[in-house]
């Protein structure tokens, strides 16, 4: 199998007395180089490699990235996600499920100790040269990476290649044209005009913080399990969406919210709009619910708020939607966006005004360094089209109520 070429010392004549025997033993006696074809003596090294915790970290990264190319969605569907996937969610709400705060804080804190630790190596006293360090430090960076993709992948990561919702659905989604998307955008208008007028609320002012659900991640996850319970998924209970502090903390890197695998919790930033943040948890529950496609996390954060009994978390999913389909119309079409937005109802008017002034506070970093980083990310995991994945809720949406239509309400 393997093949090794190595240098040996003298070789020593081997004593026979036949003929053929002497032969050989010319052969070999001559040689300095001596071939060996073993293909336990290649074990034995790779085991001794693997005993450095750093080769092992890069060798686990490896293999697991070959497995992820390797297995079939079903398999991921039947083995991964509806399987071990349901052990890492036991593991996790016994682990930091019952934490006061998000258990980011804790791995964080050990990260950087493990990084000051790391510093102190290459810092001290020692033999080696400062090429020899860096190659060191070098050497443990790719470890620890592999390791990093190794635990990502099989606490969380193999989600990516599950069977897709829509298929579990019965649904066909395609991408909108402008024509499907107007249509789209005068019914996610009519159903967010619907659902306002039935709050309490005046008709031309913003949404009182006042009237939204003060601990919405309850609410999100029970909405979001009845949802996950009606379309046969698992949804067991004790997932968590954390809100995380400091403000801005994600949204100055264009993000509301994210999931992380290592802790098994998802995390919306505090500085969201509370007219936003039901919303966003529940997309990053329904991540921790094992789902990695954010189309799919957006259109189950979508159901699980337009059918709360809460007719606040209603209008908050319409609302949100609404933003979607807009956004998505004007990029095709910018001219019939203004004329329709003259148009739109004062109150949400208002309540559109206020999340963008809200959001406005937390301008961009490096808005194409995280596009770019972020693009990378979702492609490695199969997703070509990268960040418009978020968009695909439009499609998702529209080919759901293609099939169910009023028959969810
Ligand atoms: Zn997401």
């Amino acid at each position: 199998m393997f093949e090794y070429f190595m240098i040996v010392g003298p070789i020593k004549a081997i004593k026979t007395n036949t003929k053929t025997r002497k032969w050989q033993n010319a052969l070999f006696s001559s040689q300095i180089c001596k071939k060996i074809t073993s293909t336990s003596y290649f074990m034995s090294k790779l085991t001794k490699a693997l005993r450095q915790p750093k080769n092992l970290g890069i060798a686990l990264g490896l293999l697991t990235i070959l497995l992820g190319w390797l297995m079939p969605a079903n398999f991921v569907e039947q083995w991964y996600s509806r399987g071990l996937f349901l052990g890492i969610r036991t593991m996790f709400r016994a682990l930091d499920g019952w934490l006061p705060f998000a258990g980011v804080y804790l791995l964080l804190a050990g990260l950087l100790i493990w990084l000051g630790w790391r510093a102190r190596l290459l810092f001290r006293k020692s033999e080696r040269t400062w090429g020899q360090r860096i190659l060191r430090a070098l050497h443990a960076l790719l470890g620890f990476a592999g390791l990093v993709v190794f635990l990502f992948q099989w606490l969380w990561g193999f989600n990516y290649g599950r069977v897709p919702l829509e298929h579990q659905m019965g649904i066909s989604p395609h991408p909108l044209t402008v024509d499907e998307l107007r249509n789209e955008l005068l019914i996610a208008t009519t159903e967010a005009v619907r659902s306002r007028q039935g709050l309490e609320i005046g008709e031309d002012t913003v949404v009182a913080k006042q009237k939204i659900v003060p601990n919405a991640e309850d609410l999100m996850r029970q909405e979001l399990r009845a949802v996950l319970k009606q379309y046969k998924y698992p949804n067991p209970n004790g997932v968590r969406g954390r809100t995380i502090v400091p403000k801005g903390i994600l949204l100055r890197f264009s993000t509301a919210g994210v999931y992380l695998p290592f802790t098994g919790e998802g995390h919306v930033d505090a500085g969201l709009h509370y007219l936003q943040l039901p919303f966003v948890l529940a997309h990053e529950m329904s991540h921790a619910y094992g789902h990695g496609d954010e189309g799919t996390c957006n259109f189950l954060a979508y159901l699980s708020c337009i059918h709360a009994n809460d007719p606040y978390i209603n209008y908050i999913g319409h609302l949100y939607y609404w933003r979607y389909v807009a956004s998505e119309f004007r990029a095709m079409s910018p001219e019939a966006y203004e004329q329709f937005r003259k148009a739109l109802p004062a109150g949400i008017r208002a309540d559109v005004r206020a999340i963008n002034e809200e959001m406005d506070k937390y301008p961009d970093i490096l808005p194409e360094l995280r596009d770019a980083a972020y693009n990378t990310y979702l492609q490695s995991q199969g997703i070509a089209e990268g960040m418009k994945n978020y968009d695909r809720v439009t499609m998702l949406v529209a080919a759901w109520r293609q099939k169910y239509g009023s028959k969810q309400d």
